[in-house]
């Protein structure tokens, strides 16, 4: 028998993101994509008109003739809207959804260190859903804001929970190399970043300083307590098209070799209910023994883009150990992990066809 699927909208549809969700949602088990939005200036045109379709893969018809709608719930009408809107468009925009009933899973900045909002990773810290309870009740709305992290914390707040449940961590230090998609769409001149690396990207330092403690802190009664250990990160933009390098060292509580380090983070697993879930990445972490991997080009695509990749786990001089970590940046850093948080809310009953 054929399940009747809950429409969704993807507002910031024809950028970085929105292009991934649009080809991501293709032929989603539980989700139909009914509505795209973009900017006013892109509003009644059709989505394959309108659209620099920048992706590999191809733009998958059912969206090609969707007409580019205002981005307001009375326009896109669905119960579940995934947002890829700029962050002070986010701000102004994604309460009015939330307010109206929808359950808004966003990208965007704007909201992630709310305390009444969680910033999820279903396979690292599914009871931080719980926030929504709070949320709705504080803010008066009948639907809700669930984000992800931004693009550089996801894969770095998985290994570093992974090894806070088993080592304990005191302090991380990180030197990330971020590709070019984490930027948007046209994004970075092109003379600005041949030949190049970019030393800053505004705002990134502080997201990765501090994103990562609200992910992987606990819940305590109806907040997040955020775990106790520091981060030091430098960011830098390099020429890689997509997939975020991180150069990790950590200090742990308990010192653990690179083995034993190794050991746990490949044994690291979702909990059942997430395992479960049609995006849910197996493995999470894949950790590749290669002295020369994860590399962006080769590696990104593990577990379609979901699943984080670690390599060069090795003996620290400073902390106790290095390692690389590497991510998809608008996969699992954005659109592929907004769509696995909507899955876990649909699974836990918290959306439906009518809405959150
Ligand atoms: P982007 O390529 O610049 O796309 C932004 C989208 O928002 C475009 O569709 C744009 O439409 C639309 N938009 C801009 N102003 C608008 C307005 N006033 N009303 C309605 N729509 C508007 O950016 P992106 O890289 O996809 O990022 C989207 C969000 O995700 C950002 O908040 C970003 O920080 C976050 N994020 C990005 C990544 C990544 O890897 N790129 C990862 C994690 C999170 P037009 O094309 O018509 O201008």
């Amino acid at each position: 028998m054929a399940v009747e699927k809950i429409p969704v909208a993807v507002l910031g549809a024809t950028g970085s993101v929105g292009q991934r969700f649009v080809q991501l949602l293709e032929s989603h088990p539980w989700f139909e994509l009914t509505a795209l939005t973009g900017s006013e200036r892109r509003a009644g045109k059709m989505y394959r008109e309108t659209c620099e379709w920048i992706l590999p893969e191809r733009l998958p018809e059912k969206a090609e003739s969707l007409p580019i709608l205002a981005t307001s719930p009375e326009a896109t009408l669905a119960p579940v809207v995934f947002s890829a809107l700029p962050s002070a468009v986010a701000r102004e925009l994604e309460p009015k959804f939330a307010e109206a009933g929808a359950a808004v899973f966003s990208n965007a900045g704007a909201f992630r260190m709310e305390p009444d909002v969680p910033i999820l990773l279903p396979e690292i810290n599914h009871p931080h859903l719980r926030l929504i309870e709070t949320q709705r009740r504080r803010r008066r709305w009948k639907g809700f804001i669930v984000t992800n992290s931004n693009c550089t914390s996801t894969g770095v707040s998985i290994v570093l929970s992974a090894l806070q449940s088993e080592f304990g961590v005191k302090k991380a230090f990180l030197v990330s190399l971020q590709a070019l998609s984490g930027a948007g769409y046209p994004g970075v001149p092109s003379l600005d970043i041949q030949d190049n690396v970019i030393p800053f990207i505004s705002n990134e330092e502080e997201k990765l300083e501090s994103e990562p403690l609200k992910i992987t802190g606990e819940m305590q009664g109806d907040a997040v307590e955020p775990a106790p250990f520091t981060i030091s990160a430098h960011c830098n933009r390099v020429a890689v098209r997509d997939g975020h390098l991180v150069c990790m060292s950590v200090e742990l509580m308990r010192p653990a070799d690179a083995g034993q380090a190794a050991e746990a983070l490949k044994a690291f697993q979702a909990p059942a209910e997430v395992r479960a879930l049609p995006s849910c990445p197996d493995p999470v972490i894949l950790v590749r023994d290669e002295s020369n991997r994860p590399q962006p080009q080769l590696d990104r695509m593990e577990g379609n883009g979901m699943t984080t990749v670690v390599g060069r786990i090795r003996p620290d001089p400073h902390l106790h150990l290095k390692m690389v970590v590497l991510s998809h940046n608008t996969i699992r850093g954005a659109a592929g992990g907004s769509i696995l948080n909507a899955e876990l809310a649909a699974a836990q009953g918290l959306i439906s066809k009518t809405g959150a």
